[in-house]
């Protein structure tokens, strides 16, 4: 057998494709970032690009050093002579507020809207939407605390899924508050499960130790039922007065936008940086367990890579994902418009002007050509099949003549054309 690509990865096939599925259709990754582009520069997103690797020490602050994702699912990165310690990027975040501290971009305009896509890489346990390489789209906005930034963020992602035509979308939305009032919530926490803790699995004993908010994000069914049978009080009880006013602001403004949303209690970040906003996107085609896409407020993150303090908001879903849901659903993609012309020659020797004929099509429309002489019935077939709008059938006359019979293969009627008006008479045709 040929050499498979690796486990957790997929190939984006072009269309007709025999092993189409929504989510391996390179058209619908296209439509997906297509839309999420409209509507985030829209909004005044500019598109940025870090590199797909990075040092070892951006992902391990940036993420935590105690989730899964650094302790299990890092892919290293090793080239003769160098010293290994480069990760493939688990998420974008860090990286973009790498690039904001190295580059300056603080003298931009604040606050800095900017948005990305593109694959990320995580060593999971594969299954349906869990791969290895997935893509994402995020969006994120640096250099500003205003609930209205919080409130816009939400409010353009439910855009962008909109836009894409789904419907059965939730927002969850929490706060995990100030730094002080995640101290008193953590100690609430340890509290509640240190006279507990050998039921606890291995993981979250050390989460006890590290991080106790951890143990509730914990996708172990037994830890999950000893915080049902504690009654654990949820981290919104812990909110300070300013982080409670923000958090009402935020869902102020979305009320007055009509974004809905459901406040969930359970939505907790155990990261140091993280503070107050935080949301999941959630979709019932999709499982309760796997969120569609994940946002929140990271305003010490910068400090955390060595940077001054700059506050940063957003958020990031993964493509695949989208697409699951959006076949849940039974959204159904804009369909790719064949080419508006297809030219073959009956001779042999006339390729090559039937080619130079398609090719100076190709200023105004897109158009195809056969790279070999075609009896007609062929001819019509292969441009059937291209989907094509127009064929047509180049032989010595039509050279000697100068002139052109272009048949529309949808109602069968012909229109004679000198072939010098021929990218005239396509201009025409590609306005209707
Ligand atoms: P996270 O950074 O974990 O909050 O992930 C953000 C989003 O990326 C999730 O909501 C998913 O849509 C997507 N995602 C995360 N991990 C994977 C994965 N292994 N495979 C596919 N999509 C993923």
């Amino acid at each position: 057998m040929a050499i498979q690509r690796p486990k957790g990865t997929q190939d984006h096939l072009p269309e007709g494709s025999p092993k189409l599925s929504l989510d391996n259709r390179a058209a619908a990754f296209h439509f997906v970032r297509e839309t999420a582009r409209r509507v985030l520069e829209r909004a005044g997103a500019q598109r940025i690009d870090t590199p797909i690797f990075e040092e070892a020490e951006l992902v391990k602050r940036g993420v935590g050093g105690s989730t899964d994702i650094v302790r299990k699912e890092m892919f290293t990165v090793y080239y003769f002579g160098d010293h290994g310690g480069y990760i493939l990027r688990p998420e974008g975040t860090a990286g973009i507020v790498r690039a904001y501290l190295q580059n300056g971009l603080k003298q931009l305009p604040a606050p800095l809207k900017v948005w990305l896509t593109g694959p990320m890489f995580r060593a999971e346990n594969v299954q349906k939407g869990r791969l290895r390489q997935f893509h994402q789209v995020d969006y994120e906005v640096l250099g500003s605390t205003d609930p209205l930034v919080d409130a816009e963020a939400i409010s353009l992602l439910v855009d962008v899924v909109k836009a894409l035509g789904l419907r059965s979308v939730k927002v969850k939305l929490g706060s995990i508050g100030d730094p002080p009032d995640r101290d008193a919530y953590n100690e609430y926490l340890r509290g509640l499960f240190s006279p507990v803790r050998e039921r606890l699995s291995d993981d979250s004993k050390d989460r006890l130790e590290r991080n106790p908010m951890r143990i509730l994000d914990s996708k172990s069914e037994g830890d999950q039922q000893l915080i049902a049978e504690l009654a654990v009080k949820p981290m919104l009880d812990f909110l300070g007065a300013e982080a409670r006013a923000h958090f009402e602001q935020v869902q102020k403004y979305l009320r007055d936008w009509d974004v809905k949303f459901d406040i969930d209690p359970s939505i907790v970040r155990g990261l140091d940086y993280y503070r107050r906003t935080a949301w999941e996107l959630h979709h019932e085609g999709v499982g309760a367990k796997s969120a569609l896409c994940g946002g929140g407020r990271y305003d010490g993150l910068a400090e955390q890579l060595g940077g001054p303090a700059v506050p940063g908001i957003g958020w990031a879903f993964g493509v695949e994902r989208l697409l699951l849901a959006m076949e849940a659903e039974g959204v159904e993609l804009p369909v790719q418009e064949g080419p508006l012309l297809y030219v073959a020659a009956l001779d042999e020797e006339n390729v090559p002007y039937a080619a130079s004929l398609a090719m100076s099509a190709r200023s105004v429309a897109r158009a195809e050509f056969a790279y070999r002489a075609m009896k007609p019935a062929s001819a019509f077939r292969d441009a059937e099949r291209r989907g094509a709008h127009l064929i047509a059938l180049i032989g010595s006359n039509e050279v000697a003549q100068g002139t052109i019979t272009l048949k529309n293969l949808v109602s069968g009627e012909q229109t004679l054309v000198e072939t010098s008006d021929l990218v005239a008479f396509l201009a025409e045709q590609g306005k209707e």
